[in-house]
């Protein structure tokens, strides 16, 4: 399955933690992400992650025409909802493309730990049956 990872940068270590607690399901997988988070989630688990560029110049934007083009089954967006910052990527597009599409979307940790643990178990194989590569 194709995995996208979005953190606004007060999630960023989040997602770090995240990612190292599941890179052996994550590894099963092919990660994006945009660009930062890309940078430091490679770095810190040594996954393959294809990097879009950087949230601020559009890399959300890129993994948003994906999802748009089918080409992804996962988003796990950490998005800080107190003090995002105006150049960090907004959700709202990426939530409609993931409703129009029937992309299963975390915004937060406890909802994408049960997202992943639904991924280990095969509860997400239908994707490959809607949407076959
Ligand atoms: P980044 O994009 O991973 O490139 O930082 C996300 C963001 O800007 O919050």
């Amino acid at each position: 399955m194709n995995i996208a990872l979005i953190a606004h940068d007060a999630k960023k270590e989040l997602m770090i933690q995240f990612c190292i607690a599941y890179c052996g399901t994550l590894s099963k997988h092919n990660i994006c992400a945009t660009g930062t988070t890309g940078n430091l989630v490679a770095e810190a688990t040594g996954l393959e992650v294809t990097r879009f560029l950087a949230g601020s110049q559009g890399g959300d934007e890129q993994i948003a025409s994906r999802i748009a083009c089918n080409e992804i089954d996962l988003l796990l967006f950490f998005r800080d909802p107190l003090n995002a910052k105006p150049n960090e990527p907004n959700e709202a597009n990426l939530m409609r493309l993931c409703d129009v599409h029937n992309i299963p979307f975390g915004t937060n940790i406890a909802t994408s730990e049960a997202l992943i643990h639904s991924l280990e178990n095969g509860d997400l194989d239908w994707r490959d049956i809607v949407n076959p590569k």
